[in-house]
C-alpha cells in the first residue's frame, strides 16, 4: 500500500510504502500481513509512477525493508535521483554500515508493546537524520 503522509518523517511530505516480507518478529506486530511475501514488485519504473502521480512529495519513504537489501539500496539510490530525500523504517536493532550512505532517515527499533511507538516517550525506537556533521536523533520531534 502506498500513502502519502505527514507524521512519519518531520518536516516532509513523505510518499510511504510499505515493504512485504518483513524480517521482523515484533512481539503485537501491527502489521502481520507484511510478514508474507505480497504484493507487486517495486521496481525503478513503479517508483517513477508513484513519483509522477504524486506530485508536491519531497521525500520517499520505505516502510520496512524486505528481504533484499541490494535491491533496497539501489531503489532508495533511485528515489534520490529524483531529488527525494530517502526514508526507511527498519524494525531492526542496527542495520548495516552502508545503510548509512543510502538514506536521509533511518528509524530503528523493533515494535515492542510495552515502550509503545515513535510517538510514546517511552519509546524504544529511534529516528536519526542525516546533517552536515552525521546523524542526528530525532525521535523527540514525535513528543511535542
Ligand atoms: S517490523 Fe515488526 S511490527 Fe513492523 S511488520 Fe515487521 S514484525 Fe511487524
Amino acid at each position: 500500500m502506498t500513502s502519502v503522509v505527514l507524521e512519519e518523517i518531520p518536516d516532509r511530505v513523505s510518499l510511504a510504502v510499505e515493504i512485504s516480507h518483513c524480517r521482523g518478529n515484533c512481539e503485537g506486530c501491527h502489521s502481520p500481513f507484511l510478514r508474507k511475501d505480497i504484493g507487486r514488485e517495486l521496481t525503478p519504473e513503479v517508483i517513477d509512477a508513484l513519483v509522477a502521480d504524486n506530485f508536491g512529495v519531497n521525500c520517499f519513504l520505505f516502510l520496512g525493508e524486505g528481504r533484499d537489501p541490494e535491491t533496497l539500496l539501489d531503489l532508495a539510490d533511485h528515489a534520490r535521483s529524483l531529488g527525494l530525500e530517502v526514508a526507511v523504517y527498519s524494525g531492526r536493532e542496527e542495520v548495516e554500515d552502508i545503510y548509512w550512505d543510502h538514506f536521509d532517515y533511518i528509524k530503528l527499533g523493533p515494535y515492542k508493546p510495552a515502550f509503545g511507538p515513535l510517538n510514546n516517550p517511552k519509546t524504544n525506537q529511534r529516528l536519526y537524520r542525516r546533517v552536515d556533521s552525521g546523524w542526528e536523533d530525532i525521535t523527540f520531534r514525535f513528543w511535542r
